[in-house]
């Protein structure tokens, strides 16, 4: 089943991010925390790839197990910066054989000894690729506080547009922590002429020290309120990661209740954050 249909529901639905392994004797420990967090019927789970390397392969590995053991939809993510034209269509040769349809093409961020393949520059490519390919539904990454790398958010959304037009099925956000950022940004993109559907990533924060990871990864902007809940729970481990999950609690329900049906939670491999936020949505949510 292609994810569009499920993105396109009419009621709301939570899907959830996991990560491969670096080493394969985590892979079992992995693939449980992935099936407990299929327990919690989300709509799909999402694989990150870890860009080249052996951790390529447990993208694959990883999606494949967790669809055939419980059946979940799951959505691969694939990255084309450090890739080869072969590599990638050896990639696409082993989903297809796999049966998983549905693909999340990125970029990838450029590794920090700066060395990068040359087939391909920017993940548009890789998404009219994918289509070219055959029958997947693909999706892309967009980031309503603009992409750290371009300098004016007019340009970046110009470069969406582009992405869009060579083929993406819909769209997920990178996180934000402020819900108006969002919805500023789908009117911007609606302005630009970007029809497809734009999936909001939420990001549980549950330490301190995960907010400085990203935030200096992605340049999100942490709002005030925020930054008080992590400056008064930040040294409590427990209170923190209460605060945290209640803090994307609230972010998912205004988003629901302000007209969005589809949202993305980066829990990452923790089951019982994604369990205490189903458990928080659970008159809301409707998964049977
Ligand atoms: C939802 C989501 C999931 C992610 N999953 C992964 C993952 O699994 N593995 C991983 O390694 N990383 C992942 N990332 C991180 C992502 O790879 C980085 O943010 C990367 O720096 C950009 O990837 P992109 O696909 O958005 O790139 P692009 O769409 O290529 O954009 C990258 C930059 O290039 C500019 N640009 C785009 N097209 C053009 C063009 N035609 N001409 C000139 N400039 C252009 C854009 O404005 C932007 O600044 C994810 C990000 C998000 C939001």
């Amino acid at each position: 089943m292609k994810l569009t249909d499920s993105i396109k529901s009419d009621k709301p639905t939570i899907s959830f991010e996991i990560f491969p392994p670096k080493q394969s004797e985590n892979l079992g420990s992995v693939l449980d925390a992935a099936e407990e967090i299929a327990a919690l019927k989300p709509s799909y789970i999402s694989i990150t790839y870890g860009a080249g390397g052996a951790g390529s392969r447990f993208t694959a590995d990883l999606t494949r197990q967790l669809h055939e053991d419980t059946g979940v939809q799951v959505l691969a993510h694939l990255t084309c910066v450090t890739s080869t034209r072969g590599k990638v269509k050896e990639m696409l040769e082993t989903y297809k054989d796999y049966g998983i349809r549905n693909i999340l093409a990125l970029r990838g961020d450029i590794p920090e000894d700066g060395h990068v393949e040359n087939d391909y520059r920017h993940a548009d490519e890789l998404v009219s690729e994918i289509k070219d390919f055959g029958d997947f539904c693909v999706g892309g990454a967009c980031y309503p506080e603009g992409h750290i790398e371009c300098a004016h958010k007019a340009d970046d959304i110009y470069h969406l547009k582009t992405k869009v037009d060579a083929g993406c099925d819909f769209l997920t956000t990178q996180m934000f922590f402020d819900n108006n950022i969002f919805y500023n940004f789908l009117y911007r993109a609606k302005d630009v002429g970007i029809d497809v559907p734009i999936v909001p990533g939420i990001m549980p924060i549950t330490t301190a020290k995960q907010l400085g990871r990203s935030v200096a990864m992605s340049g999100t902007n942490v709002p005030e309120r925020f930054r008080a809940i992590v400056d008064h729970f930040g040294e409590d481990p427990e209170a923190m990661k209460q605060a945290g999950i209640v803090y994307a609690s609230e972010q998912i329900i205004d988003l629901i209740a302000n007209g969005i049906r589809h949202i993305h939670v980066y829990s990452m491999n923790k089951p019982e954050v994604a369990a205490e936020i189903m458990q928080n949505l659970s008159h809301i949510i409707d998964t049977e």
